[in-house]
């Protein structure tokens, strides 16, 4: 669905809902990780790009200092007071939106009460990052409805201290700076430990190709432990290594100097995905965009073999691919459920009957695939 439809079908379902038409309809795009997994929290570099599906939301204010949350997706209704709200006080997805206002009033901005409706194109727990889709979306309406001037980096701060707080998923800056700050045809180096961001073009219609995201069906729950336990692990390595953390290595080979095989292991992919976010900047600088495609295959391998973080559908979807004619193909997000990318040539549906094929041979339900564009960042649509 197309932006726009998603825009006018929220607005709609706001009128139903409430009699009324909204103030207006803000979008907040999903997003997708090229190269550089779990380098995030290491201090390292991440190349994100926004996606032309995200999160709407249809916002309007109000004088009794609730907020009012709705979601197509979610079906039930949170009504939230304002007053007194902090972490712990709203559970499930309604803390996401919640989170945001009590953020921004954490940090002083004048926000009041609002009817929120929210919608969406973009599969939930698909490592696409809904969530801070939906964060973003309701920090640009907040921010807009109740005249609140933040640079755009700072509503990253405040979005993402809605996951880690209100939410409680320790997660990093990349996903809200992908769906705050992305530009069409462009990916978002992003430096983990300075924050600072540069725009890198990435267009790969303009060479021929397209990346394809594959939902492998599989899903996976931040909260459930692996990720904090891979976390510590890092954590660990760099103590071992006596650095602050493993962004501060430069050469993968160092990581053998790790005493215990399984963070030696876990730091070889951390300090070698870093490598591998630079290359593939530089190669994006260079407009070499098939040269992407072993980047992708070795970040792939080494997910598999020394984060332990793939899983059967991913590994499945991204061998597949390759064989089918990717240039290069490796999961992306968390770990242990979600998509896959694929850089395949623009027009190709062999890399998706081949994927399929894998699939169908296995037992399992046909996954899902999406185009991706790099586009937009988070904007006013209505
Ligand atoms: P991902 O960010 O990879 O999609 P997460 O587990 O981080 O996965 O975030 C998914 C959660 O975000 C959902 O379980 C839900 O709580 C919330 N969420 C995302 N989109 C919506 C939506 N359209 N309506 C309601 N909640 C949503
Ligand atoms: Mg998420």
């Amino acid at each position: 669905m197309s932006g726009a439809a998603l825009a006018r079908r929220v607005a709609g379902r706001f009128r139903d809902w409430h009699g009324s038409a909204p103030e207006g309809v803000w979008h907040a795009p999903g997003r997708v990780n090229l190269i550089g997994e779990h380098t995030d929290y290491n201090s390292g570099w991440v190349l994100p790009f926004a996606l032309d599906r995200g999160v709407v939301a249809a916002a309007a204010r109000r004088g009794d200092g609730l907020l009012d949350i709705r979601s197509e997706q979610a079906g039930d209704r949170a009504t939230v007071p304002l007053a007194g709200l902090g972490p712990g006080g709203v559970t499930g997805w309604a803390a996401y939106p919640a989170g945001v206002a009590w953020a921004m009033r954490e940090a002083g901005h004048p926000v009041g009460g609002a009817t929120l409706v929210i919608d969406s194109d973009l599969p939930q727990g698909a490592g696409l990052s809904s969530s801070a889709a939906i964060e973003c979306a309701v920090a640009i309406a907040l921010a807009e409805l109740y005249q609140v001037r933040v640079p755009r980096t700072g509503l990253v701060r405040l979005a993402r201290r809605a996951e880690n707080e209100m939410v409680g998923v320790p997660s990093g800056i990349m996903d809200q700076s992908a769906s705050l700050l992305g530009e069409a045809g462009h990916a978002l180096l992003l430096d983990c430990r300075s924050g600072e961001t540069a725009a890198v073009p990435f267009d790969p219609a303009a060479a021929g190709l397209a990346l394809l995201v594959v939902d492998t069906g599989a899903r996976h729950a931040l909260t459930d432990g692996r990720y904090a336990l891979r976390r510590q692990e890092c954590e660990r390595a760099a103590r071992a290594l006596g650095v602050p953390s493993l962004r501060d290595v430069a050469d993968p080979a160092r990581a053998a100097a790790i005493g215990d095989p399984v963070l030696a292991r876990r730091a070889r992919h951390v300090i070698s995905d870093d490598c591998r976010v630079c290359a593939a900047a530089d190669l994006l600088g260079a407009h070499d965009l098939a040269g992407l495609g072993p980047l992708l295959h070795a970040s792939h391998a080494s997910l598999r073999d020394d984060f332990e973080i793939s899983w059967p559908q991913a590994d499945v979807a991204a061998e597949a691919a390759e064989r089918a004619g990717a240039l290069g193909a490796r999961m992306v997000g968390g770990g242990f459920g979600g998509s896959v990318i694929a850089l395949v040539p623009a027009g190709d549906t062999a890399v998706r009957a081949a994927v399929a094929a894998g699939y169908a041979a296995r037992g399992w339900p046909e996954p899902a695939f999406l185009a991706a564009p790099p586009s937009a960042g988070a904007r006013r649509l209505l």
